[in-house]
C-alpha cells in the first residue's frame, strides 16, 4: 500500500516512516509532484488536518492522511491551539511564542495545557480521524535543549522534566503525535488484514 504524508517535514516523514510496517510505503509531497502550500485554513486544529487530507484526495487522487497539533493552555480558553505555530506573529517564531505564552501566564495559578494532535486519513473514499492527546503544564520559564516549538516550557504529567529535558525516544511514547500516529498505524494494519 501506498500514501502520501501531506507534510514538508522531512523529520516527521521519517519518523512515521521508521513507525509504519514495511508493506505500507510513504510517499512525500515531493514524491506526487505537490510543490505548492496546502491551505491550512480553518478555526480548528481537527478541521485543518482535515482540510489538508482532502487537498491532496481532491487535487491529486491519492490516499493520504495529514497531521495539524497546537498547544491548548486551560487558564487562556484553548488559546493557542489552532494559533501555536503563529501564536507571536506571522515569523513563527518558538522564542517569541514561548515568551508571548509565559507572560500571558505570569498572574495565572491555573497552568495545566495539553498538546493536541489530530491525523486526518483519505483511505478509499473515506475520512477518519484520530486523536492524540498528552496532559500537563507549562513551566515557569524554559528548561532544556532538545525539541522544539514549546517544548522547553512544557512538563508532561507525572515529569519532572520539560520535553525539552527528555529524549525523543521517551517523548514519542508518551507524546500527542505518537499516540495519534500509534492509532493510524494500528488501523492501517488492520485495513491490510481485511484484504
Ligand atoms: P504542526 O501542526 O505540527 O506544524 O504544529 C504547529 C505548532 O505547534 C508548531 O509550530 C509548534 O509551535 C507547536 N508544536 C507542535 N508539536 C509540538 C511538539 O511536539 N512540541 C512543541 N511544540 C509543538
Amino acid at each position: 500500500m501506498q500514501i502520501v504524508f501531506a507534510t514538508n517535514n522531512q523529520n516527521k516523514l521519517k519518523e512515521v516512516q521508521s513507525m509504519l510496517p514495511k508493506h505500507i510505503q510513504l510517499l512525500s509531497l515531493a514524491d506526487i509532484g505537490c510543490s505548492e502550500d496546502i491551505p491550512e485554513t480553518q478555526p480548528t486544529i481537527k478541521g485543518n488536518a482535515i482540510q489538508k487530507a482532502q487537498y491532496i484526495k481532491t487535487n491529486y487522487n491519492h490516499n493520504c492522511f495529514a497531521d495539524d497539533t497546537g498547544l491548548e493552555v486551560e487558564a487562556l480558553d484553548g488559546e493557542p491551539g489552532v494559533y501555536s505555530a503563529r501564536y507571536a506573529g506571522p515569523q513563527r517564531n518558538s522564542e517569541d511564542n514561548m515568551h508571548k505564552l509565559l507572560s500571558e501566564l505570569q498572574h495565572k495559578n491555573n497552568r495545566t495545557a495539553q498538546f493536541k494532535t489530530v491525523i486526518a486519513l483519505h483511505l478509499n473514499g473515506n475520512l477518519h480521524t484520530f486523536t492524540g492527546i498528552c496532559k500537563g503544564e507549562i513551566t515557569k520559564e524554559k528548561q532544556g535543549e532538545e525539541g522544539f516549538g514549546y517544548d522547553p516550557i512544557f512538563k508532561a504529567e507525572g515529569y519532572e522534566k520539560t520535553f525539552a529535558e527528555i529524549p525523543l525516544e521517551e517523548k514519542n511514547k508518551i507524546g500527542h503525535r505518537g499516540k495519534a500516529v500509534k492509532q493510524l498505524i494500528e488501523f492501517l494494519e488492520k485495513q491490510e488484514s481485511h484484504i
